[in-house]
């Protein structure tokens, strides 16, 4: 477990996890806001196709963004994230797709294929395989947590490629933390019902209302899995209760008049 890093180039400023790092065959990053062509509430790097920004201001995002991972323009692949538990599967070949589904999970094992995920309060989880050379993005917000997609994830990472745990590096990114994630019955009940009796230790009830540990929460399923602790790493930033907003939306703070932040994972 180890915290991201704090980066700048250009006009950047990202985070990356060291223990991918170590990896010189990959490339990644969790974007902040800074480093982008948008302007006003989405100044500056905003990745959200579905708000009020310029739809060319978006792509041109992207581009900048896939540039500093060393990604060609065409091998940018994004998720459609509508909090399911759909899984997009790029083996061997970019197959055609029908970019309206909605999916919140891309894997794969084809180099210079980089996989964008979005994320504004949400997680984004990345999964690398060193042996099987198979990554993966996932985007889980509190309905991804219920529906358990970074597991189903997982599942299908070992179903395709034989991966094991003892050989995928998990980073759990920037994300909404216990304190600023207050909830209504609804959210605990869905967990319950998803996990085994210890997500009743990650909920806490204050008032009446339900303060949920969602970082934690994934961290147990991931160890569960068959992770091992020490490859999973949970960024404790929060876009939330940030000292510095002025880097990050957040869907809590913000409300709907804002972008989101991208996060890319590439073979190289
Ligand atoms: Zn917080």
């Amino acid at each position: 477990m180890a915290e991201l890093l704090r980066r700048e180039k250009d006009n950047f400023i990202y985070y990356t996890a060291p223990q991918l790092d170590a990896y010189r065959q990959l490339s990644h990053a969790f974007f902040t806001r800074a480093g982008g062509v948008s302007e006003g509430v989405y100044d500056s790097l905003n990745f959200r196709f579905a708000g009020e920004d310029k739809y060319e201001n978006v792509i041109q995002n992207h581009l900048l963004a896939g540039q500093l991972l060393g990604a060609e323009p065409q091998n940018i692949v994004c998720t459609n994230q509508k909090h399911t538990d759909n899984i997009r599967v790029f083996k061997d070949t970019v197959h055609e797709f029908d970019a309206n589904e909605p999916v919140d999970a891309l894997v794969t094992n084809i180099k210079g294929l980089c996989l964008t995920a979005y994320f504004a309060d949400c997680q984004p989880i990345m999964f690398y395989d060193h042996k099987k050379q198979v990554c993966a993005i996932v985007h889980a917000g509190w309905r991804g947590v219920a529906n358990a997609i970074a597991i189903k994830t997982l599942d299908k990472m070992h179903e395709i490629w034989g991966c094991e745990g003892s050989d995928i590096i998990a980073v759990v990114g920037p994300s909404i933390c216990r304190v600023c994630f207050e909830t209504d019955e609804d959210v605990p009940a869905m967990l319950m019902e998803t996990y085994d009796g210890y997500v009743s230790e990650y909920i806490f009830k204050k008032g009446d209302k339900w303060h949920v540990d969602l970082k934690n929460i994934t961290y147990r399923a991931l160890v569960q899995w068959g992770l091992s602790p020490i490859n999973v790493s949970v960024s404790s930033l929060c876009p939330a209760c940030t000292h510095q907003p002025e880097l990050w939306w957040s869907q809590r703070r913000n409300g709907d008049e804002r972008g989101v932040q991208g996060a890319m994972i590439m073979m190289k």
